[in-house]
């Protein structure tokens, strides 16, 4: 036996070799500061696919760049119908170049896949792990040298924007783009539990190679927020620990040094982890420092990823029996925080690991600047807040009613599997309704919008005509967090906030001022109690007494010929 042992091994491991080399990813080959193009990257996943049956690469619909969108999965099991595999097994979306400038995901999944395919790494057995190779393919392929200028490495990159100049990280509620709408789609399909959306970050100068964003716990809902902070996070960080990679939570300071602390990232809906945390899906934004060298940069993106599968693989029943219990939490007729604050009686502590810093001439410009003497690293306790409190509720209506002109609202709801019916006759139906009582708007552009703040609104009660074919969309149901986030005017990230409601926010009749004189005069002999009103407002409002016009106005906004829609919120809620 002897005698064949010694020339099989050698056999296997020159098999094992010819192997390794046919599967060195372009950044393996490279000198390590060299990333896969898109092309490269989508046809190293077909080799993949088509060596190894554990592996299928899909075309999941369309991008702004005109180039599809891929999905890779990796099932040992070789069994790639999605709506079965969620029902067995973990699922994991690992996803990577939303910013192309920052590709480290986009190498470290190829050699994640590779290793997975040829059984280098445990092969998780409950756990099946998927990825978009590059979600900005049009930022892919828009590649140079400097745009990421504050970063080290790789050689050539792509850029942060799509095809049409959108930040893909902000497109979750909104949805302006074609990535977006595949997003979606691949997102619903899958229904992953643990989400993975791979970054490099900017700011301050310190010692981790990798900081992490998971999604806000308070946001996320109690059941999963607690498991997730208490539970999730801190196993995956001493994994990682083990492996000889200390990692801290995104270092949430860009104006002043992270020495005096920082607080939790908060991930509205609009960033991906935000959108994944609506659906109870538990969200980490790997942010590796662009300071440090590509090749480790790379290494620990590839870690989290790995350390993440191994908690996955040996929790996998109970994030699943977490998430639905978190769905659970949210029904009609309870309370529903829709503003949240950071909480900053709530501090916690821990050691960071940071260069000391200090401030010395410029040499650029007329003043002082900051710099880190990353000769003098020091670990010290600071504080950090990571608490949000509710600071408005609102209580889940059973239904929302969506007039069905507002195609654009229904056309989002159905590509997030909301379920609705529509009315089958014209009724009348007892609701309420909101009027826009305020709300602020952003003076410069951000993200192909002139974004709204600090919504107000007022409501009340009353009966309402509804059409035919009008969409009544109950809120019990598994998408309830992604309708109140939208369709709730006041939520941060609402479809108001995004503009969709813009036109209600524009009278578009008027009045001559000679001409309604006369029938204003009549309004006010014909109606003494709102006459009582007016003069009431003249005598406590000397501006307002002395301004005929806003008078005249005034009595036209109290007036059947004031347009009922101007600053109606078209959606209504049956309570
Ligand atoms: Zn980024």
């Amino acid at each position: 036996m002897k005698f064949f042992t010694i020339p099989l091994l050698l056999l296997t491991i020159s098999i094992f070799a010819q192997k390794d080399a046919k599967y060195s990813t372009h950044f393996e080959k490279g000198n390590g500061n060299q990333t896969a193009t898109y092309q490269e990257t989508i046809a190293y996943y077909s080799l993949l696919a088509k060596d190894f049956a554990s592996i299928k690469m899909i075309e999941m619909g369309a991008t702004d760049s005109g180039d599809p969108l891929h999905l890779v999965i990796f099932n040992p099991e070789k069994s790639f119908d999605l709506d079965k595999i969620q029902k067995n097994k973990a699922v994991l979306l690992i996803n990577n170049g939303i910013h192309a400038g920052e590709p480290d995901g986009i190498d470290a999944t190829m050699q994640l896949f590779r290793d997975l395919a040829l059984g280098k790494i445990k092969i998780p057995k409950n756990t099946v792990v998927s990825t978009i190779p590059v979600y900005n393919i049009g930022g892919a392929l828009n590649r140079n040298s400097n745009s990421r200028a504050n970063q080290d490495g790789p050689e050539i990159y792509g850029f942060r924007g799509n095809g049409r100049n959108y930040d893909l990280n902000r497109d979750f509620i909104k949805s302006d783009t074609r990535n977006m709408k595949s997003f979606t789609e691949i997102f619903h399909k899958l229904n992953p539990d643990v989400f993975i959306d791979n970054h490099v970050s900017n700011g301050a100068d310190y010692q981790y190679k990798l900081t992490y964003i998971m999604t806000q716990q308070n946001q996320l809902g109690s059941v999963l927020g607690t498991y997730l902070d208490g539970e999730m996070m801190p196993s995956i960080v001493l994994d990682l620990q083990k492996k000889n990679i200390p990692t801290t939570p995104y270092v949430n300071a860009f104006s002043e040094t992270p020495d005096n602390g920082f607080a939790q990232f908060f991930d509205s809906p609009r960033y991906s982890t935000g959108y994944t945390s609506l659906f109870n899906t538990i969200g980490f934004v790997v942010e590796t420092h662009m300071l440090k060298k590509y090749a480790d940069r790379v290494k620990v993106t590839y870690e989290y990823m790995t350390s993440t599968i191994d908690f996955m693989d040996a929790n996998y029943q109970k994030i699943k029996q977490k998430r639905s219990k978190n769905e659970e939490q949210f029904e009609p007729r309870k309370s529903y925080t829709i503003k949240w604050q950071l909480d900053t009686t709530k501090v916690s502590k821990f050691s960071f690991l940071g260069f000391e810093a200090g401030r010395k001439k410029s040499e650029a410009t007329s003043g002082d600047r900051l710099f880190y003497d990353r000769a003098k690293p020091f670990e010290k306790e600071i504080p950090y807040l990571k608490e949000y409190k509710s600071v408005k509720e609102i209580t889940i209506p059973t239904a929302y009613i969506i007039p069905k002109a507002f195609w654009n609202v229904i056309d989002l709801l159905k590509s997030n599997k909301i379920a609705y019916t529509q009315l089958k006759k014209d009724s009348l139906i007892e609701v309420e309704s909101y009027k826009i009582a305020d709300f602020k708007t952003s003076s410069s552009a951000y993200e192909g919008h002139y974004i709204h703040r600090d919504t107000k609104i007022s409501s009340k009660k009353e009966k309402l005509a509804f059409a035919k074919g009008d969409y009544v969309v109950a809120t019990e149901q598994k998408g309830i967090k992604y309708l109140l986030e939208t369709l709730e005017p006041e939520g941060i990230d609402s479809f108001f906030n995004w503009n969709f409601f813009d036109t209600m926010l524009q009278q578009k009749e008027g009045y001559s001022d000679y001409v309604f004189e006369d029938t204003a005069a009549q309004i006010l002999k014909d109606n003494p109690k709102l006459k009582a009103e007016l003069d009431q407002k003249k005598k406590q409002d000397p501006k307002f007494a002395n301004n005929p016009q806003v008078q005249l106005e005034w009595v036209y906004k109290h007036s059947v010929y004031y347009e009922k829609a101007h600053l109606q919120y078209p959606i209504y809620r049956v309570l």
